[in-house]
């Protein structure tokens, strides 16, 4: 047999399903080696997740799959609640039908596409850059980090055995515990098999050495294992069975997402592709708890027909069922050895799949995560203090993410345990929970409260700009040639920051003038000029842009300083950062300044990180603000 070979790479990806698909979308066309591997055959065939939302297709916008996603997902505009007969007659009837709409997100909530689709746009995305490498039939036997060296930018302390997984396995076996820790003299060193027995067929390990690990390979998460990190929280009470089928039925509500409550229980029906339903049916058995082991899928479809009755409902066909107890757990840590090793969705956190949250979060982690990691790996912060301060604020931004996830799954098990006579009215409020828009990350390097403030009071529920919050979409045309865009469309996950500034009218002369001050000033101050004007055909760290809300024939897009249209030898003048906030031709008016409740007079900057989330809310002229927030970064 031949020594096993040794690759050297800057990021090493445990687990090519949703979180780690988007993780490595972040490096697409970066000088930065990734490599990904997965225990599983091929790409994932089916998958159980189908709801994406309105933050997550944002996502998909940045990483320029937005119009294929969206092409193929199917949205989701209602919802239908039945319940008892007030007249105490037996069966269920419909009590209302309410919007599936979040106001404050100016458009759809939530669409439906398979997971094994949204994992295929993903992967499709990454497979022609060849600084990203997949393999499948692929898992990592053991891992050791030596810490004796990573507080140095350009070590490789990760080194990971690979074996080939040719056998036949149950990828759900993960739960093996026969890791090993020890501490080897030169470090940390961690130890475990993957509970696969290699079969003579298998071929030679490969070894690996890497920048920085992360695991993203789901809730029996092997490196969680390898990491010592431990699960928070408990298996709930809840005992659900869920069926995906082809529905025989009667139901008038079938195609239409319903909340079924009956005295024996309550149903929560989602229509997917393919004419399937989804429904989450709880399960019980007198007084004791069922084991999900003894449930059967007539067990479950009784249950079903029992609440859905008088009508009727028979099966087509089944795809997939399954009972399970939910289990409600968060990691007590996200990353771990001095930010070299990370996990990433499934994997630090599980919950009810009932809000339709873990795809979404896994994906949401991994963008979090991502661009901090192509900042640090391409020299872009400066300082090791200020990498690994960057760094730590993936587990101090997402793990409290988890805990409030947890906590509503708390809630939501319970409204549908027990429904009480506000149910609609707490839906509506889950509806817009699980949008994001309570997220506010906490105070750190990227996210930076105004001068002599200390905490900012609550905001949630709301699209409003704040710092640590989403930068709200909104949608504004092009200065140069009127094309409508939403702004996170426009937002490309470059690993650029933002610098937007609202300029309000610019046809009056004040705001005019103070745009230019603002302009020349970005353009040359000593402490941004590197990152914002482009660097020897390098797109620049920052880009300057302005959102302004003037007629657009009354702006000379070509009178406005350099750094708002700058000019690069190969491609010349930069047309595509200034937008106006007026009428389209063909999509009406954004009424973007409205929306995000900007004064059209007086204006405001906002720092809006690579991940889209805002660093810092400013006056639209405090170019400190601006300086003062990149020294924070120390890039
Ligand atoms: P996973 O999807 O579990 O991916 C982990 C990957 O790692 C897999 O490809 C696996 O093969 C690989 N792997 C594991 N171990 C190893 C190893 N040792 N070596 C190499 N590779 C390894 N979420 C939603 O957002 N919306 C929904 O509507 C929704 N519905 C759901 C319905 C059900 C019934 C269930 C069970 C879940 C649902 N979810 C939903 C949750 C969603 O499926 C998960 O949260 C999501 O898939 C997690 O993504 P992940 O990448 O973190 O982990």
């Amino acid at each position: 047999m031949s020594p096993p070979a040794s690759t050297k790479v800057d990021l090493f990806i445990v687990g090519a399903g949703p979180a780690g698909l988007a993780l490595a979308n972040w490096f697409r066309g970066a000088n930065i080696k990734v490599l990904i591997v997965d225990k599983k055959p091929g790409p994932t065939p089916r998958g159980q997740a189908e709801g994406l939302k309105s933050t997550t297709n944002e996502i998909f916008d940045s990483y320029g799959i937005g119009p294929q996603v969206t092409a193929e997902s199917w949205r989701l505009e209602e919802i239908a609640c039945w319940g008892t007969r007030k007249d105490g007659g037996e069966g269920i009837v419909r009590e209302q039908v309410i919007p599936d709409k979040v106001a404050e997100l100016g458009k759809p909530r939530e669409t439906m596409l398979q997971q094994s689709r949204v994992e295929h746009h993903m992967l499709h995305n990454i497979l022609s850059h060849d600084n990203i490498e997949i393999r499948y039939s692929t898992a990592p036997i053991s891992v050791d980090v030596d810490t004796s060296c990573v507080h140095e930018a350009d070590t490789f302390p990760v080194s990971v055995s690979l074996e080939k997984v040719t056998t036949n396995i149950n990828t759900t076996n993960g739960d093996t515990t026969n890791g090993t820790n020890c501490h080897a003299t030169n470090g940390h060193h961690i130890n475990g098999q993957n509970g696969h027995q290699p079969n003579e067929h298998d071929a030679p390990s490969d070894k690996i050495s890497a920048k920085y690990i992360v695991g993203c390979d789901g809730a029996r998460s092997w490196l969680r294992k390898q990491l010592d990190v431990s699960l928070e929280g408990d298996l709930t009470d809840s005992v659900f069975g869920v069926v995906d089928i082809i529905p025989k039925s009667n139901f008038p509500d079938i195609r239409r997402v319903c909340y079924l409550r009956a005295a024996s229980g309550t149903i929560l029906l989602v229509p997917r592709s393919n004419k399937e339903v989804r429904m989450y049916i709880p399960v019980e058995s007198g007084t004791a708890l069922p084991d999900p082991k003894d449930l059967t899928f007539d067990r479950v479809m009784d249950a079903a027909r029992k609440i859905i009755a008088p009508y009727t409902m028979e099966v087509g066909s089944v795809s997939w069922w399954s009972a399970y107890r939910v289990r409600q757990r968060v990691g007590n840590h996200f990353s771990r050895l001095n930010e070299r090793a990370f996990l990433v969705g499934d994997a630090v956190h599980t919950h009810s799949p009932k809000a339709g949250q873990g795809m979404n979060t896994s994906i949401q982690d991994a963008y979090n995560l991502g661009w901090k990691l192509r900042l640090t790996l391409e020299g872009k912060v400066r300082s090791s203090g200020a990498r690994q301060d960057l760094l730590r604020t993936y587990e101090s931004e997402r793990r409290p993410v988890a805990l409030d996830l947890i906590a509503f799954d708390k809630g939501f098990l319970k409204l549908f345990a027990a429904p009480s006579a506000q149910f609609d009215t707490e839906i509506l409020q889950a509806l817009k929970f699980t949008t994001g828009l309570s997220i506010r990350y906490p105070p750190s390097c990227a996210v930076q409260l105004p001068k002599g403030i200390e905490q900012l009071g609550p905001s949630l529920l709301k699209a409003d700009l704040v710092p640590g919050k989403r930068l709200p979409d909104f949608r504004v045309v092009y200065q140069a040639d009127g094309v409508p865009t939403w702004m996170h469309q426009r937002l490309s996950a470059t690993g650029q920051f933002r610098v937007i500034i609202f300029a309000g009218d610019i046809s009056d002369s004040t705001a005019s003038k103070r745009l230019h001050d603002v302009g020349k000033y970005l353009g040359e101050s000593k402490s941004l000029k590197h990152v914002v004007m482009p660097q020897s055909e390098q797109e620049p760290l920052v880009e300057v842009v302005v959102v302004h809300c003037a007629e657009r024939d009354l702006v000379d897009l070509s009178a406005l300083p350099e750094v708002y249209r700058p000019w690069s030898d190969e491609s010349g003048y930069d047309f595509w950062r200034v937008f106006a906030d007026v009428e389209s031709v063909h999509d009406g008016h954004g009424r973007a300044y409205e929306r995000l409740e900007i004064d059209r007079q007086v204006g405001c900057t906002v720092v809006v990180r690579p991940d889209g989330y805002i660093g810092a809310v400013l006056e639209v002229d405090d170019v400190e603000g601006v300086e003062r927030y990149f020294e924070g970064m120390n890039v």
